[in-house]
């Protein structure tokens, strides 16, 4: 199988199984090269619980997890990149960027899950309970956090835009003026965005993000790559062909891999 994977959590965050497992995984999914992703989040509030879904868990460090790794990674039966997801704060993003910088990292994915103190990927009942006006509120935050992330760069990769639509609460206003300020700032960045495949598997039942947003990064020139979010082995390349139907469809030919943070393409296969 002609494709990578580079979106997926171990039980060093909040997947479900350990990296060898993950590893295998991978092997028996036939992709070119793994790569593992777990939360680094450094939140600026005391009641995101961030400890019991990002690392460092259990008292040890983000080196830890890499040097676990980077072990697990030896003698692996496919190629294995090393990657974060970082969680971007207006109030912590640089000390996050400084601290990523000194791995070696081939490539870090920025995602934003919080607006202020809401948790947007969380849990459906914490939007339900909302009025259209504070969903139309933390629409328009979370494109604003997106821009401000690029603005900052980051990571190399955003991580599953536009999130917020994740349990069928949509925006009841026009925000093409935010998500096009963010796309925007995404090119001039030269980040990468990512079709993340889980969307399918949510209540919006679209990946992240749907065909509107990849044609308006493809207008752009912002470049793509497939990703699954996987939490388990048996997700590593979850919906992938349908992703990669619809990466075509909206006329990319070339996806991204990384490798010490530099970019190189490689073909969409037909
Ligand atoms: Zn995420
Ligand atoms: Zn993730």
């Amino acid at each position: 199988m002609s494709f990578v994977s580079y979106h997926c959590h171990s039980t060093w965050s909040d997947g479900k199984a350990a990296i060898p497992d993950m590893i295998a995984g991978a092997a028996a999914a036939g992709l070119l090269e793994f790569g593992l992703s777990d939360h680094f989040a450094l939140t600026p509030y005391s009641d995101a619980n961030a400890h019991q879904w990002s690392m460092p868990r259990n008292g040890r460090a983000l080196e830890d997890c890499l040097a676990e790794l980077r072990c697990a990674a030896v003698g692996a039966p496919l190629p294995v990149r090393f990657g974060v997801e970082a969680d971007y704060f207006p109030e912590t993003w640089p000390r996050v960027k400084e601290l990523l910088a000194g791995l070696g990292l081939d490539y870090v994915i920025a995602s934003v899950h919080y607006v202020e103190r809401f948790p947007i990927d969380s849990a459906a009942r914490y939007w339900e309970p909302l009025s259209q006006a504070e969903v139309d509120r933390l629409h328009r935050g979370y494109w604003e956090r997106i821009r401000q992330m690029a603005e900052c760069r980051l990571g190399d990769i955003v991580g599953h835009l536009d999130l917020p639509k994740k349990f069928a609460f949509y925006p009841g206003v026009d925000l093409s003026r935010e998500v096009g300020a963010a796309l925007d700032a995404i090119a001039a960045a030269g980040m990468t965005i990512e079709l993340n495949t889980a969307g399918w598997d949510k209540p919006c039942a679209a990946p992240y993000p749907g065909p509107d947003l990849l044609v308006q990064a493809r207008q752009r020139g912002i470049p793509v790559m497939l990703n699954a979010d996987a939490h388990s082995p048996g997700e590593v390349t979850r919906h992938y062909a349908r992703g990669a139907a619809l990466l075509r469809q909206c006329g990319f030919a070339t996806m991204r891999a990384f490798t010490q943070r530099q970019p190189r393409d490689l073909p969409i296969p037909p």
